[in-house]
This record gives C-alpha cells, structure tokens and sequence, in this order.
C-alpha cells in the first residue's frame, strides 16, 4: 500500500512535468517502467487510490486554454511489453473470431490530436487531454500544413491523430534557432501545440499523422483499412499501415522495424496492432480506458534519465585520469546501476551536464554504461570543473591531446594500486581471487609497494590485514606462488606498458620470443612488426629505456618468476602451421578471441589487417573493407563453416 502511493504521488509528479510543464523530469522509458509497476501491484492486490494516473487517459487541463468537450470519448492503448505477450494476445483473438484480421501500424510518440470538420471545412481542433475534456487548439493546429483545411466529405467528421514533427524538420529548426534548439521531438511537438502563440507552432513545421475515423456523419466503413483509404482520398497524411492475417507474420514485421527504427524520420516507441474488421471490433468493445480490439507493443526501453550526482576522477595505471560519473541508482536491462563512464572532459562539455542535474543513461550491448546527454538542469546544479591536480596525489597534471595524466608514476598511489590490480589479473599474471580491494589493503597498508612486494609476502604481513585470516592468506600466497610460471606474453601485458594490449604484447612475444631478446629491441625494429605503429613502438621502447622499469623487472626475475618463452610458431603441429588470419565481420559460432585461439592452438596467428603476407580471412556477418581488399588481393576467403570443416569442429 505504502508503495503504492508513493508510485502513484511520483507519477503524478512527473506526469504533471511532462503533460502540464512540458518539461519532463525522467524519460519516457522511466516514467513506463514506474506505471508498469504500478498497474501490476494494483492488479495484484486489487486496489486502485483514487488519484492513480491508471484511472484517467490523458492529463489535466491547461486552465490557460479553452476547454472543449470532445463528442466522441478518446481512449488510450492496451500496452505490452514483450513479444510474447502480444502474441498470446493476437492468438486469443483468432480463437475468438477466426477470420480475424489485423492492421500493423506505428506507434507514434508524439500528441494527439482531434479534428473536426463540417461541410467540408475544418472546424476545430483539440488535444486528448483527459479523454473527455481537451483544449481547444484550432488557430494552432491550422498551422500545421498536413492538416487539410477543407476535404472532399461534406458531413460532419471527426479525424484523430498524432501531431509529430519529423526528424529532419527538427534538425532544421535547430539549425535555423540555434539559441532556441530543440532536443527532443515529442517535447518539440507539445511545446508548439501547447503554445498561446499560433506562430511559434508554424514555426517548427509540424505533421499530423491520422490513424482514427472518430466520427463520420452517415458514413460506416467494414475495416480499419477502408478508413485509412477515406482518409487518404479526403487528403489526410496517414499512418503508414501494414495489413496481415498472421500473428507470426506481425512478430516478423515489428521486429524488422524495430532494428530499422533509428532510420526512420519520425519517432516512434512501438507499433499498434488492431483488428482489422469494424464489426468484430464492438464484440471486443472497451475496458474504461482502452480498446479491447487493440494491442500496443512498446519496443524494449534501453535509455533511462536520473540525477548525476557528482563526478570523481580516477587514475588509472598508465596515469590517464578518467572522468566516472555516480548516478542516483537506476535499473537498467536488469541491472542496478550506479556508475557510468564520461571518456573525458571534452565529452563532459559536449554533452552540457553538470552535477545535480537530470542526465540520460544508456546501456547497450557493451556492458559499460554511458552518460547520453542532459535530461533536464535542475536547480542548484553545479558545473563540473577539471582537475587541475592529480585526484590521487596532487600532482599537477599534464594535458596530452584531449586527455590528463599524472606524471607521478612511481609514487601515486592510485596509480598503483591499478597496476597492482592490473598485473594479478587474468591476462596477466593470473593471480586467483586477487580482486582490486586486495591490491588497495596491501597498498595502503604499506607492505606492497610495487608489484614485485607480491612475491616476498610473508602469511605474518597478511594476518595482520583486517579480515585476512589464514585460510585467506594462505590461498592468496599459493595463488601468488603459482602465477610465477608465466608465459612470455601475459609478462609482457602484465608491466603495464602504456598502449600495450593482449594483442600486442601477443605479438611481441611470438617476434621476440624472449624477454632479452625484447629488452633490447630499437623503436624501428618495433615499428616494422605488423600491427605496431609508431606510438606504440615508442611506448614499448621508452619503457625498457627507463632504468626504473629495468630494475623492477629484475626484481621479479630474482624472486622467481620464470617466463616461458614462446615458440615462434605457436604448435607447429597445427594444420594452421605458418599462417596468417584476418577475421572480419560478426562471427556466429564463436567470439573473436575463441577464432584467434582456435588459429593459434593450430599452428597459426592473426594479424588485424589484410595484406600481401595474409593467407586467410575468416569472415563473419556483414564483412566490410577488409573483405573486399581480400578479393582484391585473391586471398583466400573462409567462412564459419569451411573454417570448422578444417578443424573438424
Ligand atoms: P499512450 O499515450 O502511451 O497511452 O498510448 C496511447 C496513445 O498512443 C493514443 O492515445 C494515441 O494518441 C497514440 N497513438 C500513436 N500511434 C497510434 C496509432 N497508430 N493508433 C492509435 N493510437 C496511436
Ligand atoms: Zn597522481
């Protein structure tokens, strides 16, 4: 119950920023995600408060504009969420009526709009408003030139539909208003609308999609697809529809839709499957808010807003010093988050937030979360400044490019406790149950000081750690003990060199083969190995140049590491023995890093450009340039299947 009202008091809160305001304060998706929680709890225990927003359509009315009383009621969606809910829904109908069929179309996230016309003249215009009462908005909808203002039909008629601006139409606006830019369609669409002054509305160049025959003096019509084609004929934009008999065929067209959506020049949150045929429609008839012969499916929500917190400033082990945002927790494709990534100062400017302000989230298929843009500045907020000083140690920091590091390598403590973390990892040295909280206690309780204390701990030092008791100190010390075998390569990306990845420190070590061997190595010679580029090699070189590193190497060296040095060719058994891969394009059975492997434990290795030295292209879905130079150059080309056929996989 408790929980219940606050739902219900929060979005009312937000619905009245969003629908009186128009100024939203969360997004879209938020705002649908609290009302899908609230109907559930309300269908759960069978309670409705009064002053739940489930209970009316629309929203209250501006008291600023005429109120008018709309003839016939307008009703909102059934919603669903998933795929399968919409289509137990479409089956549910055809086990009631099957010769049903369906209409498809989008579902326009923009503002509805009601037009009367009389003798063939457009007589008045009004917002939804609460489904009964709406505003009268006729000198501003006038203005919107898809509105015919006279049609054929000579009775009355009552036309519904959604007032939209196109994408393209925004980004003109914007550039033509740039102090007034807009930066989000539906709020752009509202805002003109619901504006006293008719000029502002003409202004942004509104559309009215129809997709609703409300009324239509002495007139019926057999389906929903005889009313779109009086509407074409009487010279109405309409919705873009699709006609289909088949639920599978529906799931099929919205999913197509949906990965092409971001393409389209409107905006749209979903798409409307409706019965197609009048009759059966009144056999379904109405609940009080929505149509029973109609389902909206909303596409899957990736995209929250929530407050920004603050920012904090965090040196990694190379000593850039990295932006992270804390946000005002939020759930988000199943996961709470707190944190997001913000690149780095430039990008805080670009996207103008600022800490206590409102900022949009996203999610996507990577996992880490990114802050989008800026939702809503909310009073008080704070402009977010740029360290001058290392967050770490004090340091002044040094500006290289668009990015800010601390020059203190040997002694800021973040820093290190990073290259701590960095070097027990698993591409590294592979220090099990090593996490970055074991690197920070031994940090700072001062008995690691470098990663070479790692190696000389003793279980006395640990048992004096809060929460180190000597199961715990033990594992660790056998895990250190074990990760002293190490391969050439993981010894390599495990120093920390700046810009050396897996990859590259892979391909160092199958070059050099030993660790001397590399010690020695001239930027030049570094920079001809395929795949190293001139920074790079001057990363690598400088920091075997440096004293400092060279000694803390032989540090390692004398506590016991042993490198194992690679082989140059890998297993040269494999019948990949000597060859080079390029994979391109998404591959379907396995990762990347799986396929590499697989040439690798084969005898061969990859390479990530294609060229004359190049035997093989492993190509994946939607191959690009990389294909297309291996045509050129008559490499061989590889698919998943022909791939597995050689390794019998
Ligand atoms: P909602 O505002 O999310 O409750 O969704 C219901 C509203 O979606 C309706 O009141 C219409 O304004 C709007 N809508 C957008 N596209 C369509 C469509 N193709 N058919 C019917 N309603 C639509
Ligand atoms: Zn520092």
């Amino acid at each position: 119950m408790d929980e219940m009202k606050k739902l219900v008091e929060k979005l009312n809160d937000y619905a009245y920023h969003y629908y009186v305001l128009d100024a939203p304060i969360v997004s879209d998706a938020e705002y649908d995600r609290l009302y899908d929680k609230l109907l559930e709890l309300e269908k759960a225990t069978g309670i409705v408060l009064p002053n739940s927003p489930t209970q009316r359509v629309g929203d209250t009315v501006l008291s600023n504009f005429k109120k008018v009383t709309h003839k016939m009621r307008l009703y909102s969606l059934d919603k669903c969420q998933s795929k399968e809910a919409l289509f137990s829904w479409m089956q549910d109908v055809r086990e009631k009526e099957e010769n049903v069929d369906f209409t498809l179309e989008y579902k326009f996230d923009g503002l509805t709009i009601v037009c009367t016309y009389d003798k063939g003249f457009l007589k008045s215009c009004a917002t939804r408003g609460n489904g009964v009462v709406g505003e009268d908005v006729t000198p501003q909808v006038k203005t919107i030139k898809s509105v015919p203002l006279s049609i054929p039909f000579k009775g009355e008629l009552i036309v519904q539909g959604e007032g939209m601006i196109t994408l393209s139409n925004l980004k003109k606006f914007n550039q033509k208003y740039p102090d007034e830019a807009l930066k989000n369609a539906r709020n752009a669409v509202s805002g003109a609308i619901r504006n006293l002054d008719p000029k502002q509305t003409a202004k942004r160049n509104l559309d009215w999609f129809c997709y609703n025959v409300l009324y239509a003096e002495g007139k019926t019509f057999a389906t929903q697809v005889e009313m779109f084609e009086f509407l074409k004929q009487n010279g109405f934009l309409i919705s873009p529809y699709k006609h289909f008999k088949s639920p599978d065929d529906i799931l099929l067209e919205i999913e197509s839709v949906d990965k092409q959506k971001t393409t389209l020049d409107i905006l749209i949150d979903g798409m409307v499957v409706k019965i197609n045929q009048l009759n059966l429609r009144d056999e379904f008839g109405y609940t009080s808010k929505f149509p029973k012969w109609a389902m909206a499916y909303k596409f899957e929500a990736q995209e929250l807003s929530t407050i920004l917190k603050d920012v904090i400033w965090q040196v990694g082990r190379t000593g850039k010093v990295t932006p992270i945002a804390i946000i005002e927790p939020v759930n988000l494709s199943g996961a709470t988050i707190y944190r997001a990534t913000l690149n780095n100062y430039m990008d805080i400017l670009r996207k103008h937030i600022s800490i206590g302000s409102r900022v949009f989230v996203r999610r996507s298929n990577e996992v880490i979360p990114e802050i989008m843009g800026l939702a809503e500045e909310l009073e008080g907020a704070k402009p977010i400044e740029k360290p001058q000083f290392c967050p770490s140690c004090g340091t002044r920091l040094v500006q290289i490019g668009a990015l800010d590091f601390c020059p203190n390598s040997e002694s800021c403590p973040e820093q290190i406790i990073d290259k701590i973390t960095h070097f027990a990892s698993r591409n590294a040295m592979d220090i099990e149950g090593f996490r970055d909280s074991t690197s920070k206690l031994l940090y700072e309780s001062g008995i690691v000081k470098d990663v070479a204390d790692l190696y000389v701990l003793k279980e006395e030092d640990l048992l004096k750690l809060p929460l180190f008791k000597e199961k715990k100190a033990r594992n660790l010390l056998n895990a250190i003990e074990k990760s002293k075998d190490v391969e050439l390569s993981n010894f390599i990306y495990a120093l920390s060199i700046q810009n050396v990845g897996t990859k590259t420190a892979k391909d160092l070590s199958k070059y050099y083969r030993t660790l001397d061997e590399l010690k020695v190595a001239k930027k030049d010679d570094l920079a001809k190995i395929r795949d190293i580029g001139e920074v790079v090699a001057d990363s690598i070189a400088s920091y075997f140049n440096n004293s400092k590193n060279i000694t803390l190497i032989d540090k390692l060296l004398d506590y016991g590491i042993k490198i194992k040095n690679s082989s140059q060719t890998g297993n040269s058994e494999g019948i990949f023995k000597g060859k080079t891969f390029v994979l391109t394009g998404t591959l379907e059975s396995f990762t990347r890093a799986e396929a590499t492997a697989l040439i690798e434990q084969n005898g061969g290795q990859t390479s990530s450009s294609v060229s004359k030295n190049t035997d093989y292209v492993l190509v994946g879905k939607e191959a690009g340039s990389k294909l297309i130079k291996a045509k050129d150059l008559g490499i061989q080309i590889l698919d998943e299947q022909t791939f597995k056929k050689l390794l019998k996989i």
